[in-house]
């Protein structure tokens, strides 16, 4: 794909974007070829979900902010303790515990991935155990909870999942009022998620992908 095709798949989507949602590219599957385009068109949110690709990615373009997305395991959390600007997929006590001792900054912008799938093996809190896991979260310092994260499985109605992690965030908001993000939507469902009340939209093969 050359520079003015990503550009202008780029622009198709920020142009529908109200300014509350912010477009989050997903550049884990392009290269930094490309990841340049975007910069230099003035995109600043980019998303890994690994955390030694945002360690590369957040060395290699520090003008950008990276956020991490993917699971991640406590013998990588430095790396997004040190690097990335939010972390998305904060579903684990220990693992929290563990970016926490990291921080290059004096907090770090945290989303708690909530399991909305209906999918029991997929990764994130079930939504009857977040007021606990929230609780558990409130003694470790430096995480600034910010907002719920949630995908919706792959072949079943995204917006009864979307709706679903709304439904947690209202049950939470009077005991939590900072927890205004909601980071929901990818390529192939963000226009749900923007209509089920997404603040932030992940989107990468729509933007990056050859076809
Ligand atoms: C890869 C990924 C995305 C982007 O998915 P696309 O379908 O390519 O837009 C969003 N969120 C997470 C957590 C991902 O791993």
């Amino acid at each position: 794909m050359n520079k003015s095709a990503l550009i202008q798949r780029w622009q198709d989507i920020t142009a529908t974007l109200k300014p509350q949602v912010r477009l989050i590219a997903v550049s884990k599957q392009t290269t930094n070829d490309h990841v340049a385009t975007l910069l230099e068109a003035g995109q600043r949110d980019f998303a890994e979900a690994r955390p030694q690709n945002l360690r590369d990615r957040a060395m290699k373009f520090p003008q950008a902010n990276w956020h991490m997305i993917g699971p991640l395991q406590k013998n990588k959390a430095k790396y997004v303790g040190k690097f990335a600007c939010m972390w998305h997929s904060c579903c684990d006590i220990e693992t929290a515990a563990a970016v926490a001792k990291h921080l290059a900054h004096d907090v770090l912008p945290t989303l708690v991935q909530v399991n909305i799938s209906g999918e029991p093996q997929k990764q994130g809190v079930l939504p009857e155990a977040l007021p606990l896991f929230l609780k558990q979260l409130e003694p470790i310092e430096g995480l600034k909870l910010v907002g719920l994260m949630g995908m919706a499985a792959k072949h079943s109605d995204p917006r009864d999942a979307f709706a679903s992690l709304k439904a947690c965030r209202d049950q939470i908001i009077t005991e939590y009022p900072m927890l205004q993000e909601l980071c929901m939507g990818m390529s192939n469902d963000w226009h749900v998620a923007i209509q089920e009340g997404a603040t932030m939209i992940r989107i990468g093969s729509q933007i990056f992908d050859q076809r």
